[in-house]
């Protein structure tokens, strides 16, 4: 527990009792330390009302103030500060627009989804644990705060959630709260996709992938979600690393390059499973061509993913060096461009222009025309006769 983030939360949370509120650390930064593990965001959480708590510090930005959200600058690291709340009545079976703030800690606990997630710390060394969070740790288990049914009833997202905290953890999800999700899974549906999305990121890019599909698909969660889940042994001992290559083998296991479509990924995302199939295809024949086209990262996952799925050993790092060895690395590189070949030609551009310039990078990328402009000079006006 040395991390900037954890001292800059201790110090706002001395600020807060000092003025007479309850504070404490809560949420995953609590999990994660018992466990050992790195710490991403450490979140205060606080009795004071989100006004008081912008009265105490200098400098806050109101990040969610109808959520009782409020960043708090004046320490070195940027600190979310949230007013203890429970949530108000769930409709839906979604998470509720309003939530209403109380002054107890254990209300706030209460309404937290996991056991494991349930626990705070007032004090580095004064752990509140009122569900038994830390010997579910302990045994490595994922279990409801309460009544499951209850609880999944009230957010059905939170079954996808406790799939994710199996996966990334390798947690086995306890028996009630297990059988609750196969009861709900259907309630899946009234889910906004983007919720469903942002925990398939983390699921993809887990250390146990293979557990979260294979919950998916015995809980039945799996038929409510996109993807027709008939080849999950794929994701067996694979480790995407970045959630970008989860999707990319996600939706080649599927054989479904519109899959990150369907879970209504950015361009970008939908954009690199589209370029990782093409270098997954290139692969067969490596062409200096391919090569230049693909970047790193593609390259990266293509091998990656190939070298799983037909358990080959292509060599990422000879891939790579062949990459760096082109004569160019981008087409900028090239020393001509389409400005001389008309000035060469006295032609208007056109069609052919395009042709030629294509020509010339796949002919400077295979060695046959050198990247020099004299050369090029002659290359051009033996082929571009007008
Ligand atoms: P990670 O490190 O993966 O972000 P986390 O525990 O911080 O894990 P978040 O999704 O950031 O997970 O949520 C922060 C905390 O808010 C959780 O630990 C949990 O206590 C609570 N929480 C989040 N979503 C829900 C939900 N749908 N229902 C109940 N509690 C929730
Ligand atoms: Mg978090």
């Amino acid at each position: 527990m040395t991390t900037m983030q954890f001292d800059a939360a201790f110090r706002v949370i001395d600020v807060l009792h000092e003025a007479g509120y309850d504070a404490v650390i809560v949420g995953g930064a609590v999990r994660d330390t018992l466990l050992g593990a790195p710490v991403h965001d450490v979140d205060v959480a606080t009795s004071a009302l989100p006004e008081q708590t912008k009265q105490l510090f200098d400098k806050t930005v109101d990040i969610g103030i109808e959520h009782g959200t409020v960043l708090v600058l004046d320490m070195d690291e940027p600190i979310e500060v949230t007013t203890f709340r429970t949530e108000g009545t769930y409709a839906d079976h979604r998470r509720p627009e309003t939530v209403d703030f109380v002054t107890n800690l254990a209300e706030d606990l209460r309404r937290r989804d996991f056991t494991i997630n349930a626990m705070a710390l007032r004090s580095k060394t004064d752990i509140v644990d009122l569900f038994g969070g830390q010997a579910d740790l302990a045994a490595h288990i994922v279990r409801a705060v309460g009544d499951a049914n209850e609880r999944f009833a009230e957010d059905a997202l939170r079954m996808l959630r406790a799939v994710r905290f199996s996966a990334k953890l390798n947690f086995d999800i306890e028996a009630t709260t297990y059988a609750a999700i196969t009861q709900h899974a259907s309630d899946l549906r009234y889910i906004a996709i983007e919720r469903i999305k942002a925990e398939f990121d983390q699921i993809v890019r887990s250390k146990h992938p293979y557990r979260a599909f294979r919950l998916l698909v015995d809980t039945g969660l799996a038929n409510y979600v996109p993807g027709n889940f008939q080849h999950i042994n794929a994701w067996q001992a694979f480790d995407a690393v970045n959630s970008l290559t989860g999707w990319a083998l996600f939706s080649y296991v599927e054989q479904d390059v519109q899959l990150i479509t369907k879970y209504r990924g950015s361009n970008k995302e939908q954009r690199f499973v589209k370029r990782v199939f093409a270098a997954i295809d290139a692969l067969a024949a490596l062409t200096p061509y391919a090569l230049f086209e693909f970047d790193e990262a593609e390259w990266r996952a293509a091998v990656k993913i190939w070298n799983h799925v037909h358990d080959t050993t292509d060599d990422i790092s000879r891939i790579l060096a062949q990459k760096a060895a082109l004569p160019i690395q981008q087409k900028s590189d090239i020393v001509v461009t389409g400005k001389q070949f008309l000035a060469w030609s006295g032609q208007k551009g056109g069609p052919w222009l395009k042709e030629a310039l294509q020509q010339l990078l796949y002919g400077v990328l295979d060695g046959s025309i050198n990247n020099d402009e004299h050369y090029i000079k002659g290359w051009f006006e033996r082929e571009w006769k007008f």
